[in-house]
């Protein structure tokens, strides 16, 4: 175990020195209304990882407490995301609702101790009567009997009354300056229709006071959880000091992942699909971890990304060209080379002849020869990017320009002739002659030349479409929205441009998913839902600080 302990291993430390635990067992809870992102993976890391490097156990528990917008859709896109990271919970797959009626039982627990009342005060009065720092909280109905709250209890379970007649409040302080503890609503009354209880159940416990409990039925010792969540900590200890659970765990809470130019929040990612902002959860623009894998990330690459970012108390903001840095560097050493070229240009060979054609033998990766090589044909006519030719050439233009020699990767060095434009003034084709005494990589001693561009033969390509993404939001800290904009005011227009590339035949047997360094210019993936469709997940350097 590494000696650079982050501040939750400490206390789990601590905790197990003084004997108040045997085996750490943690728990992620996500609610089922929407896919992971990048933030859950966060969370999710720090649970599974604790419990992995401890030797202990992590349940995936789905918090379905709330019967509002939940679907089994996201149970199981839920599953599949987690266990593409790489994590596993084994048999231990819950729902919080399975504690429904042990919640029940707790409930009328607290009512027997005098701990909880019925109370009559309408949201909008509760709202009125919270007191503030100086005055604290009214509640007219904290002391009605135990009998009566009892019974009306039952009665608000047994569907007697509509939404919001009734709420059953803990009995904790008034006064206190935490107002997460002037008598909260632990349960209400909702007539709503649960995913897997069906109509079974017509009140349904908070957040508040469902979570400890049922950590505390799972033996959890540790409830990691980010750090909204403090201001909840007293009340979750209360919870478990005054209801008769058979454990003790421990809340401790962690900053938030926030990323620049993303924002990490379930309803305004489903809002940009509901809207048709985006094609979907999974599109790759998406920071979902089902978006982030079409678009080509690996599980890896952004677990490594977490651990980079690291386990700290405060609140920060990461740069989102480290998620890309963590991308990149393992692609770089995982993703075969092959050759696409974006915005294709015709170059004509002129002292090649016609009917030839010639092999070269590339590599797939330069420093890993053990991951083979691919035949590339050579022939009179190729295709050389745009930008890899100007014909008013910029100082230090180390491309193909008039008159220029440039070498074409593995190939030979070739030299400017004449240049076909069309009428509107761009380049249509241009002539080339080649020093046919420097092919396939032996080049001639003394024939020094700056510049190497990649190319592709006509016989050796096909058409595909290549995705080109920016960042979806302008807005790079999403903490600082403006009061009077929205997320939707800093929409990028240019986060998506789709070019008609052409790219290397042997690309043709590449299987959805897989992923390529395309030389000199970045890593591609091949899309898992459209056909012949290559998504860019990074660019080979990073380009956005410029
Ligand atoms: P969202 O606002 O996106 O809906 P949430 O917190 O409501 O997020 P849950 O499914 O309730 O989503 O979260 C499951 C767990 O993931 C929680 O413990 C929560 O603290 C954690 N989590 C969510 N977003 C982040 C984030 N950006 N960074 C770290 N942890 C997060
Ligand atoms: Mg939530």
């Amino acid at each position: 175990m590494e000696d650079n302990k982050n501040f939750i291993e400490e206390i789990i430390d601590s905790d197990i020195a003084e004997g108040k635990i045997e085996k750490v067992h943690t728990r992620f809870p996500p609610e089922p209304n929407g896919y992971l992102h990048i933030g859950h993976c966060k969370a999710l890391a720090i649970d599974f990882g604790i419990a992995k490097k401890y030797n202990g156990l992590c349940n995936l528990r789905m918090d379905d407490t709330n019967p509002a917008k939940e679907d089994t859709e996201y149970v199981d896109a839920i599953k599949e995301d987690i266990h593409w990271l790489g994590f596993d919970w084994d048999d231990r797959f819950f729902y919080g609702s399975d504690y429904f009626e042990k919640d029940y039982e707790y409930a009328i627990e607290l009512i027997n101790k005098g701990l909880a009342y019925v109370c009559e005060l309408s949201a909008d009065d509760m709202e009125k009567y919270r007191g503030d720092l100086s005055h604290p909280a009214i509640s007219p109905w904290r002391d009605r009997p135990i009998e009566e709250s009892l019974d009306l209890f039952r009665r608000m379970k047994d569907g007697e009354f509509p939404d919001g007649k009734y709420t059953l409040r803990a009995k904790i302080d008034l006064a206190s300056g935490n107002f997460w503890m002037r008598d909260p609503v632990i349960y209400r009354i909702k007539h709503m229709h649960h995913h897997r209880h069906g109509d079974k159940w017509c009140i349904y416990p908070t957040y508040d006071f469902a979570h400890p409990i049922q950590d505390a039925l799972e033996g959890i010792t540790h409830s990691l959880c980010s750090l909204e969540f403090e201001i909840h900590r007293p009340l979750y200890n209360w919870v478990i000091e005054n209801v008769s659970v058979p454990h003790t765990p421990r809340q401790i809470e962690f900053a938030r992942l926030n990323i620049t130019n993303t924002v990490l929040s379930k309803r305004f990612l489903r809002l940009m699909v509901e809207s048709g902002r985006v094609d979907g959860w999974d599109d790759p623009r998406m920071p979902t971890l089902c978006g982030l894998r079409r678009r080509g990330y690996t599980g890896s690459a952004i677990v490594d990304f977490c651990s980079r970012v690291g386990v700290a108390k405060a609140n920060s903001l990461v740069d989102i060209r480290l998620l890309e840095a963590c991308v990149r560097d393992e692609l770089n050493e995982t993703a075969p080379r092959r050759v696409a070229v974006l915005n294709p240009i015709r170059v004509i060979i002129d002292n090649y002849p016609e009917d030839k054609e010639e092999i070269f033998e590339l590599p797939n990766h330069p420093q890993h020869p053990e991951m083979g090589t691919r035949e590339v044909k050579f022939t009179k006519n190729i295709f050389i990017d745009a930008d890899d030719f100007a014909l008013v050439p910029p100082p230090k233009f180390f491309r193909l320009k008039p008159e220029g020699e440039v070498r074409l990767m593995g190939a030979y060095i070739v030299k400017c002739g004449d240049i076909v434009l069309n009428d509107d003034g761009t380049v249509k084709e241009i002539h080339c002659t080649a020093d046919l005494e420097t092919g396939n990589g032996n080049p001639v001693d003394g024939r020094k030349i700056k510049g190497t561009i990649h190319w592709l033969s006509e016989a050796n390509c096909y058409d595909a479409d290549v995705v080109l993404y920016e960042n979806l939001l302008t807005l790079e800290d999403p903490s600082k929205l403006p009061e009077d904009k929205e997320y939707t005011d800093f929409l990028n227009p240019d986060s998506k441009t789709v070019k008609r590339a052409k790219v290397e035949a042997s690309l043709k047997t590449a299987k959805p998913g897989d992923k390529f360094q395309f030389v000199r210019m970045g890593y591609y993936c091949l899309d898992t839902k459209n056909e012949n469709t290559f998504n860019s997940i990074v660019p080979l350097k990073d380009s956005k600080g410029k």
